[in-house]
């Protein structure tokens, strides 16, 4: 049985090591991941796990399809990693599934890829195709369905990369794909044309010096957000190594980090982790969440530990029909975030991918959700509903509309959350459009 070791490396991460020492992908491998710390001749101490509370539904999951792996193992994110599932014959060991979820799982009917982390499986609904977070990730046969308006790259980012990717549309910021790897696929990935390809470790050894370059040669970059894939499923000496090279560009002001390891794999949360996160403020963290299921302990105790470690933390949730596309499911899951300190902070109108049409509600939901909550609860809990603009036009906010138009004295009239009318005396500001 594997130890469940969270491992120190005992020198100083280096640069070159980390990224000349990642092996070639296999199934459930990430090529940095696995880095240093698991080398032969490295050494490696063990540091206890701390407390981890598993709720009762995934201890009794855990118990039932993995009785051969211990708490600590399942407490462990390489081996959730390793033990992800990624085939039919593993799924249906744990779901009883439709028959159309079997034959999307087919290889080669869908074009996206398939991962879900043991942890994340333990959420899903074994009898229940329609259940939210189930649909989440389990394949339709819809995503092969390409409808109108639809495209593998709707936000037209593969136009915007200077260099291989790195995307570069908005003047003082860029994206940078650091990884093509995610623990667990979402059916609804705006970028599922470039994750999961299994892209061997040199690749991306090329991409990231290429990348780097171009940040440090191109001084009106100020803002670097880290995504790919899950940038947090590289390993703590990847990414160390990189926020350490991106510190050292005079004119990167800071770096963000785009993720969905709180709530798929929140055991890749450690320490260890934590200490990384500490060393490169300032360092902000977007998360992404689709539904309140998906705050488990497990998942709060990944995110209060970010927090702890000093990143403000931000949520992203896409709209999806029949996952999230009602006031009362997206009032519990904004609760819930800001309980577990998290911000709501953007509300996605789904991108219009290839076979999304399943997925996707009229722009309106989105404006009547945004209704409901503002007024009705506290702002913070209350996102930015936002479309990215399908030709890589950016982010575009869409809102109620609370101003009623200007009165012939020029006071600017305004409705609020219940719809009554009041006054704000706009004309008698000198300077004003009134
Ligand atoms: S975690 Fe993000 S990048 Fe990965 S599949 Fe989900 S939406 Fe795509």
């Amino acid at each position: 049985m594997k130890e469940c070791l969270e491992t120190t490396a005992a020198e100083p991460p280096d640069p070159a090591g980390v990224l000349s020492s990642a092996g070639d992908f296999d199934a459930g491998h990430h090529p940095l991941a696995y880095a240093p710390d698991q080398r032969p001749g490295r050494r490696a101490r063990a540091i206890p796990l701390p407390h981890v509370h598993v709720s009762a539904r995934t201890k009794d999951f855990h118990e039932r399809f993995y009785p051969q792996a211990s708490l600590k193992d399942w407490n462990d994110w390489r081996w959730q990693l390793k033990n992800r599932i990624t085939s039919l014959p593993d799924i249906a060991r744990i779901l009883h599934l439709s028959n159309d979820e079997r034959r999307a799982m087919f290889p080669g009917q869908t074009g996206l890829p398939f991962a879900v982390t043991p942890y994340y499986a333990s959420l899903l609904d074994p009898e229940n195709p329609a259940q939210p977070v189930r649909r989440c990730v389990i394949p339709s046969m819809a995503e092969t369905c390409a409808g109108p308006g639809e495209a593998a790259d709707p936000l037209g980012e593969d136009s915007h990369m200077p260099v291989p990717g790195l995307v570069h549309r908005y003047p003082d910021r860029v994206l940078f794909l650091v990884t093509d790897f995610c623990s667990t696929y979402c059916r609804y990935c705006t970028r599922s044309r470039a994750v999961g390809g299994h892209k061997a470790a040199h690749v991306f050894k090329k991409r990231w010096e290429r990348a780097l370059e171009y940040i440090a040669a191109t001084p009106g970059v100020r803002d670097v957000l880290l995504s790919g894939g899950d940038a947090l499923t590289l390993s703590d000496e990847a990414l160390d190594w990189l926020l350490s090279r991106l510190s050292r560009i005079p004119h990167v002001e800071f770096v963000r980090l785009g993720s969905k390891v709180p709530a798929v794999l929140p055991q890749r949360v450690t320490k260890s982790l934590t200490r990384v996160i500490r060393r490169h403020h300032p360092l902000w963290i977007s998360l992404h969440f689709a539904h309140p299921d998906e705050l488990t302990p497990e998942t709060t105790r990944a995110c209060e530990m970010l927090a702890d470690a000093g990143a403000p933390l931000g949520s992203q949730t896409v709209l999806l029909q029949g996952v999230n596309d009602d006031p009362a499911t997206m009032k519990a899951l904004f609760h819930g975030l800001l309980k577990a300190r998290v911000r709501p902070y953007y509300l996605y109108q789904c991108d219009p991918i290839n076979g999304s049409a399943h997925f996707r509600t009229k722009v309106g939901k989105g404006i009547e959700i945004i209704r409901s909550l503002r007024g009705h609860t506290t702002g913070y809990a209350v996102p930015h509903f936002v479309i990215d603009a399908p030709g890589g036009g950016g982010k575009i906010p869409v809102s109620p509309d609370y101003v009623a138009g200007y009165a012939e004295d020029g006071d600017l009239v305004l409705t609020n959350y219940e719809g009554r009318t009041f006054r704000y005396p706009d004309g008698a500001v000198s300077g004003n459009p009134a």
